[in-house]
């Protein structure tokens, strides 16, 4: 069975065509700085051939879609109405729906949400300690991301540990330009650093994950900052970028200078409170996974974080994550069951 995985981002496209069940790559088209969705997709599907399924990622599922879904009218309709909370992002992935569904009238196509995986998260976990309208009312609630990639490395891991992964607590690290931690329990993710959006949690490229919320006002009410100017001063200049001016580990890593060294310490501090809170939420932990472009090449940053008398005696596994797969295989179990 060929089936076309699609991740239609902002400024980006990104496809890769499996044949199924043996997971081998047929082709796959990486798209950059696209100006039109329409065309970029009509020039990934040109020379194709037939698929018999297609999976798109949405990146916000909000409370509606707790797994992958058949996309159909009312599906779409959803997927919209979520965009208040992912304003970026589901706006592209719905682009690429959208084609796809013009230009592949019969083939079924399904989405796979970032936010699904962390579905089991319990209602102590998600909820943020707001006046309770906020969430009963206004949907703001911990919903996670780096779903499809945190499941992935979790279910590799099983296998390399050979044991079910319902029998796993596992905390996975997703270091890459965006980052998040995850805590899985029986296999389940029971909390993680990403929020109500992916700005929250672990220092990143440029998002400076966790700060004190009143550091907003400040910056409107003393700095005189706008809302969007506040937005892209937490999105786009902090982070590993603000302390240091770049975001590329490898080079921070060797500028080895005050500021990098800086900007590196406080990251890997980040992860390491992270992973302790972590730890006592499991009560055991049978591994520690690390992947993401920088948990998977950066032997510096893992020992870095594992240098710790606590961590130490933690088993640790690097798992190149694979979102592209991940989806293919939710979709591939649709198909089939
Ligand atoms: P990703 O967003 O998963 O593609 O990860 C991008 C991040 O991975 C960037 O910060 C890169 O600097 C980092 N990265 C990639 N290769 C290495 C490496 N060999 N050592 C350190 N960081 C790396």
């Amino acid at each position: 069975m060929r089936v076309a995985v699609i991740n239609s981002g902002s400024s980006s496209i990104k496809f890769k065509l499996f044949e199924m069940p043996t997971k081998e790559v047929l082709s796959s088209k990486l798209l950059e700085r696209v100006k039109s969705h329409h065309d970029g997709l009509v020039e990934i599907f040109a020379d194709v051939g037939e698929v018999d399924a297609i999976v798109h990622r949405v990146v916000h599922g909000g409370e509606d879609f707790h797994s992958t879904t058949l996309i159909d009218d009312e599906v779409i309709e959803k997927i919209e109405n979520l965009i208040p909370l992912a304003p970026l992002h589901n706006p592209a992935n719905l682009e690429g729906i959208k084609i796809a569904k013009e230009m592949f009238k019969t083939t079924p196509q399904f989405a796979v949400f970032d936010t699904a995986f962390h579905n089991s998260i319990k209602k102590e976990g998600y909820i943020y300690p707001l006046s309770l309208e906020m969430y009963e009312k206004h949907k703001i609630r911990r919903y996670g991301f780096h779903g499809s990639s945190h499941s992935y490395v979790a279910k590799e891991g099983a296998k390399m540990l050979a044991k079910d992964l319902s029998e796993l607590n596992l905390i996975t690290l997703h270091l890459g330009n965006g980052a998040s931690a995850c805590a899985i329990k029986n296999g389940k993710s029971i909390d993680t650093s990403m929020g109500f959006t992916p700005l929250e949690g672990l220092v990143m490229g440029s998002r400076c994950g966790d700060i004190d919320p009143a550091i907003v006002l400040y910056m409107q009410r003393e700095l005189g900052l706008s809302v969007d100017e506040v937005d892209m001063e937490l999105n786009k200049h902090s982070g590993l970028l603000g302390l240091c001016g770049n975001n590329d580990v490898r080079e921070i890593i060797d500028a080895d200078d005050e500021k990098s060294n800086l900007a590196i310490d406080v990251m890997v501090r980040r992860i390491q409170k992270y992973i302790g809170s972590y730890m006592v939420l499991l009560e055991d932990v049978d591994a520690i996974i690390f992947t993401g472009g920088i948990g998977e090449n950066s032997a510096y940053i893992r020992d870095r974080v594992m240098d710790n008398k606590i961590l130490k005696e933690i088993k640790h596994l690097v798992i190149k994550t694979d979102e592209e797969l991940e989806m293919a295989q939710e979709c591939y179990k649709m198909v089939v069951r």
